[in-house]
């Protein structure tokens, strides 16, 4: 028999209103990071109602888990993995109910990424349905946590590595080969306090970080193409008609792989000076980075991309290798640099009116089928 034959005995098996399904009620469940269970929960049980087992990794000591189904022998040749937690929405009352509009499935998580995780799972239904014997393992993890600092995902791989690493972030089903690194970075400044109307006698925070993050924002791009710079938060004085003695502020920073992380920080520091020499005497500015995940761009050509591009024919899907421009769990695998490909667009990721196309969540589960056969059959 041919790969392609085998591939279409399982494809066989997949169940695309069951899925759909699946989908839909997994947007239902709010799962916000720190509290996934009720995600973990519903994919534990169509595992099951598979006859798929299915091994729970406890994260923390809350009760908080990884689902982790292994088939076939260990080592394994693949590992794919989604994360069962979104980014939390407060107030809650915003939470859309999921929503269905022609092919579009409206709602939180719905394309970053309980529509990949549902296309797992079904993958693994549709194997293990087959009855398809594998000659390298496959492993297929649903992990907690992504959306904060990966908890989920480095308790996964301390268990599990594997030569391909496929990571279900949306990416429209484009397999992005080089990952940007992320930089979270927090800004104070401190000032003093003094009454409004005599500000000789104060020194404002604020005036300063405006200069100081302006002259970020508009450096950045002297860094080279593809820097992104977010302004995620600002928060500074009270209304106390004072000037205000502090400014605090978040930024996401999105680097393109070849630019050194410190470049950027000097960008920082640089910035930092010319604020600071402007500022009233006594005023105090710092930085801190709060979290770093390195990005890469594989040199030549990955020995996995042949079983990429394979699975991508097999699937009928055109192979054009991108860029992951932001933030996910691959930062946190080591060795082998994973390939991020999922169904929905990162565009809508986070926004309030994600929404994943049904059709492409049912063609990422026939990739994930066609991918398991290329790389453990
Ligand atoms: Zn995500």
């Amino acid at each position: 028999m041919t790969k392609a034959a085998f591939l279409e005995q399982v494809w066989a098996h997949l169940d695309q209103e069951h899925l759909f399904d699946l989908v839909e009620e997994a947007v239902r469940r709010y799962t916000p990071s720190g509290a996934e269970q009720p995600a973990a929960e519903l994919f534990a049980a169509a595992l099951k109602a598979a006859g798929v087992p299915c091994e729970r990794q406890p994260v923390g000591a809350t009760g908080r888990e990884n689902l982790l189904v292994v088939l076939g022998e260990e080592p394994v040749a693949l590992l794919l993995v989604g994360h069962l937690d979104t980014i939390r929405l407060l107030p809650l009352e915003q939470l859309p109910a999921p929503r269905r509009a022609g092919d579009l499935l409206y709602g939180l998580g719905s394309a970053d990424m309980k529509g990949g995780c549902a296309a797992l799972v079904a993958c693994l239904a549709a194997l293990v349905a087959s009855g398809l014997t594998l000659s390298r393992g496959v492993a297929v993890a649903l992990v907690v946590g992504e959306e904060e600092y990966g908890d989920g995902s480095l308790r996964l791989f301390e268990r599990l590595q594997a030569p391909l690493v496929v990571i279900g972030e949306p990416t429209g089903l484009v397999p992005c080969t080089g990952h940007h690194g992320y930089l979270e970075l927090d800004l104070e400044v401190r000032g003093r306090r003094a009454h409004a109307a005599l500000p000789e006698l104060g020194a404002s925070a604020i005036e300063p970080m405006l200069r100081w993050l302006l002259d970020i924002v508009e450096g950045a791009p002297r860094l080279g193409p593809g820097v992104v710079v977010n302004v995620r938060e600002l928060e500074g004085g009270s209304a106390l008609f004072v000037v205000p003695d502090h400014c605090e502020a978040s930024l996401d920073v999105h680097l393109p792989a070849g630019l050194p992380l410190a470049d950027f920080e000097r960008l920082v520091e640089e910035a930092r000076l010319r604020a600071a020499a402007t500022a009233a005497d006594g005023v105090a500015l710092k930085h801190a980075r709060v979290h770093w995940g390195r990005g890469y761009a594989p040199s030549g050509e990955p020995a996995y991309l042949d079983t990429l591009r394979r699975a991508f024919s097999l699937a009928g899907l055109p192979f054009a290798p991108g860029v992951f421009r932001s933030h996910s769990d691959a930062s946190l695998v080591g060795g082998a640099y994973p390939v991020v490909c999922g169904p929905g667009r990162l565009e809508v990721a986070h926004a309030r009116h994600e929404h994943v196309s049904l059709e492409e969540v049912w063609q990422a589960a026939r990739l994930y089928v066609a991918l398991v056969v290329e790389a453990c059959l």
